[in-house]
């Protein structure tokens, strides 16, 4: 196998060829078809996240289908087509797996941090927390489903029912969010870097009432805002924006210092949460939803050796939606 390896946090990918794995009891090997790249890639490569595996294969975003079955493995079969997320593994038994918080386990491990992941020909995962994913759609269509989505669900479940809401930072996750909301009948206000009229117009085009800069205010208070932009400062603007009692969820892994605002924000009960990780309920949730709502992804997609080009196109923020690897 091949896959575009960190050796070294602050390095270029390399382009690596490995030795082919079986996979363990209760594991699967996967064919990769197509591996979405996320941000958090980019935290991983500029070693920002803490105890990650060294070297790692990137990539959580992972679209394939299975090529080998270890022993054990129930309910999934060769040749099935899966997605496999950031939720690589949970232990189980801590408090948080067994009160159903599973994405706050003590001791998980997460694809392509702390486990090798999918920017490769092909990857290993622990099969109980790989999605059937069926056969409509394209590999490349279906990967940002599988962070981007999955996350993005998440969050909007945490914003809470609120009918006007805001999304700051409109990549990939938003611009699959924006298509969750309108479907929900909501109203989506979009806040992209100020005086991006090329992402404004691309957030209209997905059903946006409002797109603008982060440093405008939306024309009407919202009901809930989640930042999806791993920007700090954008605290304050989106506290805000929010009206009495509303919820500013922080859906990233990694963000800059928040600045100190005055507690005038915060005051009137409006809230602040993050979100972290998923479970497998948000995947069984979301993926059954998305063919329903009938969720179209904007992908561009890069062969497996440019990954290190899609990552630095992602950083700069040069394409709508997401970039997607394909071997
Ligand atoms: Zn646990
Ligand atoms: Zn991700």
């Amino acid at each position: 196998m091949h896959a575009m390896m960190l050796k070294k946090a602050g390095q270029a990918l390399e382009w690596t060829e490995l030795a082919d794995r079986q996979p363990g009891p209760g594991e699967i090997r996967v064919k990769v078809g197509a591996c979405g790249v996320c941000r958090t890639d980019l935290h991983v490569l500029d070693g920002e996240l803490p105890y990650p595996k060294s070297p790692i294969i990137p990539g959580h975003e992972i679209v394939g289908r299975i090529d080998a079955l270890g022993a054990g493995v129930e309910g999934l079969r060769m040749g099935e087509r899966v997605g496999i997320p950031w939720l690589g593994h949970t232990c189980g038994s801590c408090p948080f797996c067994r009160g159903g918080q599973e994405n706050l386990c003590d001791l998980p491990l997460f694809t392509g941090y702390t486990r090798d992941g999918g920017f490769a020909t092909a990857t290993i995962a622990d099969a109980r927390y790989a999605f059937p994913l069926g056969e409509a759609g394209s590999d490349v269509a279906l990967a940002p489903l599988l962070c981007a989505g999955l996350i993005g669900w998440r969050s909007l479940v945490i914003a809470g029912e609120g009918q006007k809401l805001g999304l700051y930072g409109f990549g990939a996750s938003a611009h699959i969010v924006a298509q969750v909301a309108k479907w929900q009948e909501r109203s989506v206000f979009a806040f992209t870097r100020p005086g991006d009229a090329r992402t404004q117009a691309f957030a209209r085009r997905l059903g946006a009432v409002w797109a603008g800069g982060s440093d405008e205010m939306p024309p009407e208070p919202l009901d809930a805002a989640i930042i999806f932009a791993t920007v700090g400062d954008l605290i304050p603007l989106a506290l805000k924006a929010v009206r009495k009692g509303g919820r500013v969820v922080c859906a990233g892994i990694h963000m800059s210092d928040i600045p100190s605002f005055p507690y005038r924000l915060l005051w009137e009960e409006r809230q602040l949460v993050s979100v972290a990780n998923l479970t497998r309920q948000d995947g069984i949730d979301f993926l059954r939803l998305a063919p329903e709502i009938g969720i179209m992804t904007e992908t561009t997609p890069y062969m497996l050796d440019q990954a290190n080009q899609a990552l630095a196109d992602l950083r700069a923020g040069r394409f709508n939606g997401a970039a997607v690897l394909v071997p």
